[in-house]
């Protein structure tokens, strides 16, 4: 029996441990061990120029990213932020811990990203912020996106946590919106084991930016000698993570487009094989965004059919997996949130939908992979019209 063949595996570059030992040799040498050392440094410039924005802070989730963007839209009690409610518990928490009520719309029937002509419906007098979830690493309609935002004066935070290298446009995904929100998390393109980054792409946003990512302190400017001492200035928390993290990420970052490449010719390998099947319900991308490879998904003609589909898979020791439950039909969500319009594309897609494997080196098996799935797939079908 092969090796199972699970949804995701970490990718190691080969230079993460050299990096990591030299960011502790550095501590016995005056470094940082705590954030803000040297490899910090390195890696908010790497990700500064390759994205061509005016600060990223690295923080040590996404989650914690999200946290700050809530507090720099300066969220109050009962403010709103639109949101589709297909997306991961943090895009909405975030908001809730600011006493935000996170409105939900609908998404498109296939791609799953917010629907962005069902957005100016929900904006209301407490309408605060819009979040784009680029689900799967694809891009939302971000020049729609922007044009609502600026029309009714709102801030716009991509939720990019998946989306890293991936574009609208031309335009790299998370640098769109006034603040955008990485993670490297190990599930993620590019990782190290938990992190994240703000990308303040407002120049306004900077100062308070790293004060509320210093406790609250202005302690960034000190350590940089723009400020003979430090004291609390603003509500904040402890949002940054080790510098051996910072050393384990640069590692990746440094080869982020061989990542970003060779997941992107798995995409296109299934893409392939499974389009032309017609057995499953695919997104279609514009042609001027192309998604990062973060993910594999389709939607199954019917619900019913998931759970044996997976079980089938499973049975080759191919992990398929379902992925969210929607947040407005979770008791948290029941309690926190709002919903604008219908979620018909919602439920009936996270009832469908089907994620496959997805990683660096599972190029060389992409194929076998989805030829499997077809069977499966054509004979669960044929049972149905028998
Ligand atoms: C993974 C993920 C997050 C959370 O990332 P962490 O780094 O684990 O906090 C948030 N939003 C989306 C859409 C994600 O996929």
């Amino acid at each position: 029996m092969p090796d199972n063949i699970f949804l995701n595996k970490v990718f190691i570059t080969g230079r993460e441990a050299t990096y990591v030992a030299q960011a502790i040799a550095d501590s016995q040498k005056g470094g940082m061990l705590s954030g803000d050392g040297s490899f910090t440094h390195r890696v908010s410039e790497f990700l500064e120029k390759t994205f061509d924005t005016h600060q990223v802070l690295l923080t040590h989730s996404c989650t914690a990213a999200l946290e700050m963007a809530a507090i720099l839209a300066d969220i109050q009690p009962g403010d709103e932020v639109i949101m589709p409610s297909y997306t991961f518990v943090s895009s909405a928490n975030a908001f809730v811990l600011r006493g935000g009520v996170p409105v939900f719309v609908d998404v498109k029937a296939d791609t799953m990203n917010i629907d962005e002509n069902l957005i100016e419906a929900a904006i209301t007098e407490k309408t605060k912020a819009i979040v784009p979830i680029h689900y799967a690493g694809a891009a939302c309609e971000m020049d729609r996106i922007m044009q609502i935002a600026e029309k009714y004066d709102l801030m716009v935070i991509e939720d990019a946590a998946q989306a890293i290298f991936g574009n609208y446009k031309g335009r790299p995904l998370g640098t769109i919106g006034h603040l955008g929100c990485f993670s490297f998390h190990e599930t993620k393109n590019i990782i190290c084991g938990e992190g994240g980054a703000l990308l303040v792409n407002r120049p306004n946003l900077e100062a308070r930016a790293e004060i509320v990512r210093e406790k609250g302190t202005d302690r960034t400017a000190f350590l940089s000698g723009r400020s003979d001492k430090y004291t609390w200035r603003d509500i904040g928390s402890s949002y940054l993570p080790s510098d051996m993290l910072a050393a384990f990420l640069l590692a990746q970052l440094e080869h982020g487009e061989e990542i970003t490449r060779r997941r992107q010719k798995a995409w296109e390998i299934y893409d392939e094989c499974l389009r032309s099947s017609g057995l499953l319900e695919l997104p279609q991308y514009p042609h001027d965004s192309r998604p990062n490879g973060h993910m594999y998904f389709g939607l199954l003609r019917n619900a019913k059919d998931r759970p044996a589909f997976i079980e089938e898979m499973r049975n080759e020791g191919i992990q398929v997996l379902s992925h969210y439950v929607p947040l407005h039909s979770s008791p948290a969500g029941q309690k926190f949130c709002r919903v604008s319009g219908s979620l018909e594309n919602t439920i009936s897609g996270a009832s469908r939908l089907v994620r496959f494997p997805m990683y660096c080196g599972i190029e060389d098996k992409a194929e076998m992979i989805a030829g499997l799935a077809m069977d499966k797939l054509r004979k669960l079908n044929s049972v149905i019209e028998a």
